[in-house]
């Protein structure tokens, strides 16, 4: 028997580059047979030699790569499509500046850990036994990894924002398969939320298993990710710090916006400007990151983006905003959990308007124009057929390298 089905998403996803790296695909196969060579969907070697692709399409079907899947999934949690000025925003009821009110978290987060003190409150307010959310390879720890978390204050290891790929929401898949009693809530980056909401409508058992028990979605913003190679770049190259030494990776330590932290097995602490790290990055990403067609999915029930809207130069001049995060309240479950967050004094807000060009956005929005013309395939958009007017600006112009003596 061959596996047609997972040919189909070989050629339609895999072949152009339009692999998010989200991991759905894995967790939606009711046969078990996808697993991950380094960043790349594969079927497993036993699933060739027990032909058990089952050809049901749900690899295909859950699959954001190409099609994320907007309008179908807005039409279901808010009964609308959003508009040509909701393009980047998405939906939303109201958006606050917030932050946690737990040092530990506060200090750890990247932007005051809103969503940290979020995925917090679902644990307390809303039964939820397991946190899906970005850690670390338990052996290569400057990699990035998925981690299930089953202690509130564990949460605060996984805080910050992990600027690096990994196959993400296949970890869920122990969980669905052997405990039945568990409730989750996840954190996730635009196509990871875009895929667990694909999962939440389809008719099979894991969509069944994803609408009963994930109960709270949370997303920060994302202008884009990178390979691993990239944070390996930083690391061996600006910090010339072998990657067998590295004990732990942190992207945003110290003062708002903060600089990429590297802890070595001698106890030494090492320091990468944050500006330096992200120009870095920018030859490692995927295709499908650099074409990517959402800053958040709009369709998490609450997202986080970072209070200082160009966290870039802050890096290089030093910024003056204290520490917290926008927040963009969407569903009624996020309304809840900001509720229960404020009342059990794990978070606070504040009114906050959206004021401010956030340099991540207008990344994204150049990219994406500038890959909307290229006549390369890119991922759909969340408004079908809507293209966006702008003057390109080139991206290494918005990240231009400060002229010396101007970093802080
Ligand atoms: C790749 C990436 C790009 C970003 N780009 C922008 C931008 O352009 N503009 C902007 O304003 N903000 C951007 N952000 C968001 C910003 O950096 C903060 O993450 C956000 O403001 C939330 O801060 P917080 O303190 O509330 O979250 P925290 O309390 O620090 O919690 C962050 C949560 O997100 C999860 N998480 C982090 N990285 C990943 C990941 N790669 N995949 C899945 N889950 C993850 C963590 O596990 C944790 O649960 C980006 C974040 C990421 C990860
Ligand atoms: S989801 Fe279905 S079609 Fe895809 S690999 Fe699994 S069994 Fe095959
Ligand atoms: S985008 Fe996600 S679901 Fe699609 S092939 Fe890649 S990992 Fe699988
Ligand atoms: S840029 Fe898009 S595809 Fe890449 S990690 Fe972010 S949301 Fe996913």
């Amino acid at each position: 028997m061959t596996a047609m089905t997972f040919q189909q998403l070989e050629q339609d996803v895999l072949r152009p580059d339009l692999c998010t790296v989200c991991g759905a695909c894995q967790l939606a196969c009711p046969a078990g047979v996808i697993g991950f060579d380094g960043l790349t969907p594969v079927l497993t070697a036993d699933s060739w030699t027990a032909a058990d692709c089952g050809e049901c399409t749900d690899c295909l079907t859950v699959c954001p790569g190409a099609d994320p899947g907007t309008p179908a999934t807005e039409e279901r949690l808010f009964r609308r499509t959003r508009t040509p000025a909701e393009r980047w925003t998405g939906i939303f009821d109201e958006v606050v500046a917030g932050h946690s009110l737990d040092p530990v978290v506060f200090e750890a987060s990247a932007s005051g850990g809103s969503l940290t003190a979020l995925l917090q409150t679902a644990m307390a307010a809303f039964g939820v036994t397991v946190v899906l959310s970005m850690g670390r390879d338990a052996d290569e720890p400057w990699r990035a990894a998925p981690a299930l978390v089953r202690d509130p204050a564990a949460l605060a290891g996984t805080a910050q924002s992990t600027y690096q790929l990994a196959p993400y929401l296949g970890a869920l898949r122990p969980v669905m398969l052997h405990e039945p009693d568990a409730k989750v809530a996840m954190s996730g980056v635009a196509c990871h939320i875009q895929a667990m909401r694909k999962l939440q409508a389809m008719d099979t058992e894991a969509g069944r298993w994803a609408r009963d028990h994930v109960v709270l979605l949370v997303e920060p913003a994302c202008s884009s990710s990178t390979r691993p190679e990239g944070t390996a770049a930083v690391i061996t190259q600006r910090a010339e710090v072998p990657l067998e030494s590295v004990v732990r990776l942190r992207y945003r330590e110290g003062e708002y916006p903060g600089d990429i932290g590297i802890r070595t097995a001698d106890g030494q602490d090492h320091r990468v400007a944050f500006w330096q790290a992200v120009r870095d990055f920018a030859g490692n990403k995927t295709h499908r990151c650099l074409s990517c067609g959402d800053w958040m999915s709009g369709l998490a029930d609450v997202s986080v983006s970072d209070g200082d809207p160009n966290i870039f130069a802050a890096s290089v001049q030093g910024g003056d905003q204290d520490k917290h995060g926008r927040v963009f309240i969407r569903t009624e479950t996020g309304r809840k959990a900001m509720a229960e967050g404020f009342a059990r004094g794990l978070l606070t807000h504040r009114p906050v308007d959206l004021a401010g060009l956030n340099l991540g956005l207008e990344r994204k929005r150049n990219r994406r124009a500038s890959y909307e013309e290229s006549g390369k395939p890119v991922p759909l958009g969340p408004l079908p057929h809507y293209r966006e007017e702008l003057d390109i600006i080139p991206d290494e112009q918005l990240i231009a390298a400060p002229a010396e003596g101007e970093h802080a």
